[in-house]
C-alpha cells in the first residue's frame, strides 16, 4: 500500500458533476518499478462520458459568468493545496509512473506555476476598440470562453499535462472533461480531489477513467456540447482526433510527438553541452516529447563530446524512483521496453556502435541501461522515430548547413536544442530550425511564462504564456450603430 500523509488523496473513482462515481468494472494500476498492485480504478464508458460532458455544459453556464477574480481565487487555492500536498502527490506519481521522486516533486512545482500563471492571466483578458470605418458605427472586439473543453493526456507527466490545460481553460471561463491516461490515473484523481477542496463548483472539472479510450474520444469529439479538444499524446492519435473533430468543427489544441535534435557545434562549450544533453535526454528515462532524440555533433568535437558524454551517462543511477539516489527509473511498460530494443537492434544492424549500455538492466522488469550509440547512420530508424527511452544516438556532421538539413529532416517540429558561442551562428541556426521551441545553450526550456508547442506534425496551438490563454478564447466583433 502507498504510504501517504493524507490517505484520502488516494481516489479510485471517476469524478462527474462534483461527485465521486465508482463502478462495478475496475482495472488494476501497478507500479512499473516492482509490479506492485496499487489500486483498482473505475472503468467507465460512453454513458458516464456523456454525463460528464453534460455536467460540464451545465457548469459552464454559471462559470463563464464569474469574475476573473473569482476564477483566480480558486486557481490560487488549488495551487496552494498542491504545494501543501506535494509529497503525497509525488509519492503517488512515482509509484504509478516510475519517475524519480525528485522529478515528481519538480512536476508538482511546475504544475503549481501554471496554476498561478493563469490565475494572474485571467485578469488580463482584454478586448480592443478599433478606430471606426464609418462615423455612425463603433467597432469593438471582446474575448469570450470557447465553452466545454475535452482534454486527453498521456502518462509521462500525469499531472503536468493536464495542469498546462486546465488552469488556462478555467481562467478563460471554460469548463473541462478530462480523460487521464489509463496507465496513471491516480495522480490525476488526487489532483482533482484538491480542486474540490479549493472550492471548484461541481461539473466545472470532470474526470473519466476508462480502458476504452477510443470510445471516450468519440464521445468527446462528436458531442456538440464540447467546443474544443485539447490533446497531448502521439501524432497518430492526434490525427485521428482531428479527423473526428471535423464533424463538429471544433477548436483544437494538439501537443503531439517530437524528434528533437540536439546539435553540438565546434564552438560550443563542450562541458556545458554534455550537462545539457544529460538533462534533456535522460529526464523521465527519456520518456518526454521534448527529450533530445538525436545528438548531432560536429566532426572536430565528435570524439571529445562522445567520450565526456558517455562518462556522464555512466554515472546515472538506475533504480526505483522512490530511492533517493535514483536518476533513471523504469520504462512505463513492456511495450516501451520492446520498442527501445527494436530500435537499438536496428541501429546496430546499420553499423552503429554501442559505446555504453545496450541491454536490459539487471534489475529486470522494464528497467533498461542508459545507452550511448556512436557513429549512428542516418538510415537507422531512431533518426526518424521517437525513442521514448534512455538511449542517446550520436550522429556526425561536418558543416552548419548539413546540421540544419539533418535537424529539419523530420515530419516533427516540437523542441530542438543547440550549443554554440558564435552570435551569428546562434541567429542563423535559431532561424533555420523548423521547430516551435529552440533551446540555445540549454537543455531545459519548459516554463509557464513561455509558449510551449510545435509546428509541422508536432501540433497546433500553444500552452503557457500570454498566448496560451488565446487557445481557450473566442473573439467576438461587435459593430455598434445608432450612435448619432
Ligand atoms: P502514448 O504513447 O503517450 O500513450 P497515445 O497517443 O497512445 O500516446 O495516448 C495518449 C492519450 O490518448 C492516452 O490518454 C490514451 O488513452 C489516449 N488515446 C489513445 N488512443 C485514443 C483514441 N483512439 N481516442 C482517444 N484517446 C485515445
Amino acid at each position: 500500500m502507498l504510504k501517504l500523509s493524507d490517505p484520502t488523496l488516494l481516489k479510485t473513482e471517476s469524478f462527474i458533476n462534483g461527485e465521486w462515481r465508482s463502478s462495478s468494472q475496475t482495472y488494476a494500476v501497478k507500479n512499473p518499478a516492482n509490479g506492485q498492485h496499487l489500486a483498482d480504478v473505475a472503468n467507465h464508458g460512453v454513458e458516464e462520458a456523456q454525463e460528464a460532458v453534460e455536467a460540464g455544459y451545465d457548469a459552464y453556464k454559471s462559470w463563464k459568468k464569474t469574475t476573473a477574480a473569482e476564477r483566480a481565487a480558486v486557481l490560487m487555492k488549488w495551487a496552494d493545496l498542491m504545494e501543501q500536498h506535494r509529497e503525497d502527490l509525488a509519492t503517488i506519481m512515482t509509484s504509478e509512473q516510475g519517475k524519480p521522486l525528485a522529478e515528481a516533486r519538480g512536476e508538482i512545482n511546475y504544475s503549481v506555476a501554471f496554476f498561478r500563471w493563469f490565475a494572474e492571466e485571467a485578469r488580463r483578458i482584454y478586448g480592443d476598440v478599433i478606430p471606426t470605418h464609418n462615423p455612425a458605427l463603433r467597432n469593438l472586439v471582446i474575448k469570450q470562453p470557447v465553452g466545454v473543453v475535452a482534454a486527453i493526456t498521456p502518462w509521462n507527466f500525469p499531472i503536468a499535462m493536464v495542469a498546462k490545460k486546465l488552469p488556462a481553460a478555467l481562467a478563460a471561463g471554460c469548463t473541462m472533461v478530462w480523460k487521464p491516461s489509463e496507465e496513471t490515473p491516480l495522480s490525476g484523481l488526487a489532483f482533482a480531489e484538491l480542486g474540490v477542496r479549493a472550492g471548484l463548483p461541481g461539473g466545472a472539472f470532470n474526470v473519466i477513467n476508462t480502458l476504452d479510450a477510443p470510445a471516450i474520444g468519440k464521445v468527446f469529439t462528436e458531442s456538440e456540447l464540447v467546443r474544443k479538444i485539447s490533446f497531448t499524446g502521439s501524432t497518430p492519435v492526434g490525427k485521428l482526433l482531428l479527423r473526428q473533430s471535423a464533424s463538429t468543427v471544433k477548436k483544437v489544441s494538439m501537443e503531439l510527438g517530437g524528434n528533437a535534435p540536439f546539435i553540438v557545434f565546434d564552438d560550443a562549450d563542450i562541458d556545458a553541452a554534455v550537462s545539457g544533453a544529460i538533462a534533456s535526454k535522460f529526464r523521465n528515462a527519456g520518456q518526454t516529447c521534448v527529450c533530445a532524440n538525436r545528438l548531432l555533433v560536429q566532426e572536430s568535437v565528435y570524439d571529445e563530446f562522445s567520450e565526456k558524454f558517455s562518462k556522464a551517462v555512466a554515472e546515472l543511477h538506475v533504480g526505483d524512483g522512490m530511492a533517493a539516489e535514483t536518476t533513471v527509473g523504469p520504462l512505463i511498460n513492456q511495450a516501451a521496453l520492446d520498442k527501445v530494443e527494436v530500435l537499438i537492434d536496428d541501429a546496430v544492424s546499420h553499423g552503429a556502435q554501442v559505446a555504453l549500455g545496450g541491454n536490459r538492466h539487471d534489475l529486470g522488469g522494464t528497467f533498461y541501461q542508459p545507452t550511448v550509440l556512436t557513429e549512428v547512420p542516418f538510415e537507422a530508424r531512431l533518426s526518424r522515430e521517437e525513442i521514448f527511452g534512455p538511449v542517446a544516438p550520436i550522429f556526425r556532421f561536418s558543416t552548419e548547413e548539413e546540421a540544419l538539413e539533418q535537424a529539419n529532416a523530420t515530419e516533427y517540429g516540437l523542441a530542438c536544442y543547440f550549443y554554440a558561442r558564435d552570435i551569428g551562428r546562434i541567429w542563423r541556426v535559431s532561424e533555420g530550425l523548423e521547430y516551435g521551441m529552440v533551446g540555445v545553450n540549454t537543455g531545459m526550456i519548459s516554463t509557464p511564462v513561455a509558449p510551449f508547442g510545435g509546428i509541422k506534425e508536432s501540433g497546433l496551438g500553444r500552452e503557457g504564456s500570454k498566448y496560451g490563454l488565446d487557445d481557450y478564447l473566442e473573439m467576438k466583433f461587435m459593430c455598434i450603430g445608432g450612435i448619432d
